[in-house]
């Protein structure tokens, strides 16, 4: 097998995808597997649908077009809002959008009209993130509008937390945002099918105490790719968060002396160039480097310690024995890494998994709620 790869175990994936959508149906919360991270992997999102989920988003005309293109026929949304040069492909491939601006729903109106189709949208309101959304008090007004056009049907409201804020959403915000979905039915009748309440960070308040009300959806990648709470970075209960795994070349080992204190010419590298390792360790040379994946973002093997990278070298102090040239090492990954790595030119993904049986079915029917451990 080649190097370096990234190994993805799509029974993990497809188990993941189970475990949600089985701790979120009680809860009338069906769930969209979000496709961004692997740039629209088509095995990885059908593992997704495997897994139950009921359609498949993606941030990325581009991703989308990759899903469509590998015959996957599903519901496929834009979760970011589209780019006004590209709406008749966003027309073409996805029958969803996430939006915000009506100039750029009206541009959608009319290339969903020159295609004799009807175009759905999903209004992003913003709750607080502070990232993308029409405001609470503006929205009613926005979907009313929405529905006076031709070539677009309004099709609910989302959400989203966590991104650019870090923030978790509060119950309260959520309260607000189920207020909204009921006020905006009011105004314009029962036309919310989708009431989208936000990303994996939603988790712990979608399988908590309170009443999750109008939310019917939950767009989800993190928590279905790497088994975590993103807020928190903990582990979910049951679910597995080594479904991927970084796979990188060993180039040159040897015992080398500590490097000298060097002069930081750029203070964010600081962590990558600490480094005192002491006089016995030794050193290995991988043959990875910043071009392929988020350095920081990789777990160390047992025992090791990150010296430093480059764009094409990871430098790392290792324990004796040293391992030798031509060996692997094996990563972990966290979102940041996933992400780099998945769209890195270099990194071969390799499938693994797809063969496997489907797991126990014994939970099923018993309503486990998430435990962050
Ligand atoms: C990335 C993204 C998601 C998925 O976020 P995860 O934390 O990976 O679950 C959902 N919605 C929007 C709008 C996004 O941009």
């Amino acid at each position: 097998m080649s190097c370096p790869r990234i190994e993805v175990d799509l029974s993990k994936i497809r188990r993941n995808t189970e475990t949600v959508v089985r701790r979120l149906g009680p809860r009338g919360i069906g769930v969209t597997g979000v496709t961004k991270a692997v740039c629209g992997h088509p095995a990885i999102a059908q593992a997704m649908l495997d897994g139950g989920a009921l359609g498949l988003a993606d941030a990325r005309l581009s991703n989308a077009q990759r899903l469509r293109q590998a015959g996957i026929t599903c519901l496929v949304t834009l979760i970011r809002t589209p780019m006004l040069s590209q709406v008749d492909e966003v027309v073409g491939f996805c029958e969803v959008s996430y939006n915000t601006e009506i100039a750029i729903i009206a541009a959608l109106a009319s290339a969903a009209i020159r295609k004799d189709k009807v175009h759905g949208i999903i209004l992003m309101v913003e709750m607080g993130d502070g990232r993308e959304g029409i405001l609470p008090e503006n929205v009613a007004e926005v979907a009313q509008e929405v529905m006076t056009m031709q070539g677009v049907a309004l099709k609910g409201i989302g959400a989203n937390f966590a991104c650019l804020s870090g923030l978790a959403p509060t119950a309260s915000q959520m309260a607000a945002f189920c207020g909204l979905a009921n006020e905006i039915e009011g105004v314009c009748g029962p036309y919310l099918k989708i009431v989208s309440g936000g990303n994996s960070a939603n988790l712990p308040w979608a399988l908590g105490e309170h009443a999750t009300g109008h939310v019917n959806d939950l767009r989800l990648g993190e928590t279905i790719l790497l088994g975590v709470e993103p807020v928190s970075g903990d582990q979910i209960d049951g679910m597995h968060t080594d479904a991927f795994t970084l796979v990188a070349e060993v180039i040159e080992t040897e015992a080398k002396p500590p490097p000298s204190p060097i002069a930081l010419i750029d203070p964010t590298r600081e962590r990558l160039r600490i480094v005192t390792t002491s006089a016995a360790s030794a050193r290995m040379i991988l043959a990875m480097g910043h071009q392929d994946t988020d350095i920081p973002g990789l777990s160390m093997p047992v025992g090791s310690t990150l010296i430093g990278a480059t764009s094409d070298h990871i430098v790392i102090g290792t324990p004796r024995p040293l391992p030798k040239v031509g060996s692997e090492v094996r990563f972990q990954l966290n979102y940041n890494a996933l992400m780099h790595a998945m769209a890195a030119p270099d990194i071969e993904v390799t499938l693994l998994g797809d063969q496997s049986m489907r797991p126990s079915r014994r939970a099923q029917g018993k309503v486990n709620h998430l435990a962050l451990v």
